[in-house]
């Protein structure tokens, strides 16, 4: 993620106001931990080698092409993978498939998968890092007697140790994964689930996360509240119109303390 300013939230601070909150549940990726930054080392480790034996090369717009493609995901297989309609495997071999017959390359046999996907893993893992305000805001949010939890898509292995990683895992409990039904947000289930784990009625629970569809208007529909946290420089989504999405925004964890009346 660069260093850009953020832009002002939309709306009002507030009609953004989240009176009644007594707990917060978290997204992951994007969110707590700087996802984007550890796909670009793991692309840059496991598929530009594979390109360069094509004729690639390592540059910082291939770097950035790969990166967009990835998490556009195009062909819908992550989100096959959290509507339990694909194994994890699955849908990341026909993605790593994807940006390579896309740049002139061809499709990965099993093994050649399974060689690029541990390299992958590698850095990946080498490269999980908390955004800087994360840390600080959690120990905030929860000396003002918000209670925490983690609620995230993937699976339970990858996000403890991806927390433990990111050096959040004595901060943020993680109460729900793709496994506690099968599938993922934006199913209402997930959401409940969480706000029962932290002991509060869905309305008592904010939902922060970086994607505006499957995280705030999911957690909304289902009956939280919904934040989306909309960080510097992320372009993916268009700011939103809280009168048609009825859901809030923040840039960052410090700002959702001030939405929370708790800064
Ligand atoms: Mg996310």
């Amino acid at each position: 993620m660069t260093t850009v300013q953020p832009e002002p939230p939309c709306g009002d601070r507030a009609g953004r106001s989240l009176v009644g909150v007594h707990g917060v549940l978290l997204d992951i990726d994007h969110t707590l931990v700087d996802t984007e930054a550890a796909f670009v080392a793991a692309l840059g480790a496991s598929i530009v080698p594979l390109l360069d034996d094509r004729g690639g090369s390592e540059s910082g717009a291939l770097l950035e092409d790969l990166l967009a493609q990835w998490s556009a995901d195009r062909g819908g297989w992550y989100r096959a993978y959290t509507c339990g309609e694909m194994t994890h495997a699955q849908q990341r071999h026909r993605r790593f498939d994807e940006l390579l017959v896309d740049r002139g390359g061809r499709a990965l046999t099993t093994a050649e998968y399974d060689r690029a996907n541990t390299v992958f893993e590698r850095a990946f893992a080498a490269a999980w890092r908390a955004f800087p305000e994360v840390p600080d805001a959690l120990a905030r949010l929860r000396s003002a007697g918000i209670r925490l939890g983690a609620v995230t898509n993937a699976g339970r292995a990858l996000q403890e140790t991806k927390l433990a990683a990111a050096g959040l895992a004595d901060a943020v409990p993680l109460l729900v994964t793709v496994e506690t039904f099968g599938v993922g947000k934006p199913d209402p289930r997930v959401f409940r689930e969480g706000a029962r784990l932290l002991g509060l009625a869905p309305e008592e629970v904010a939902y922060v996360g970086d994607e505006p569809d499957i995280d705030a208007d999911g957690a909304v529909a289902a009956g939280l509240r919904g934040v989306h946290l909309r960080r510097a420089g992320d372009r993916r989504f268009a700011p939103c119109d809280q009168a048609r999405s009825g859901h809030a925004e923040a840039v960052d964890l410090l700002d959702l303390l001030e939405l929370l009346g708790a800064a």
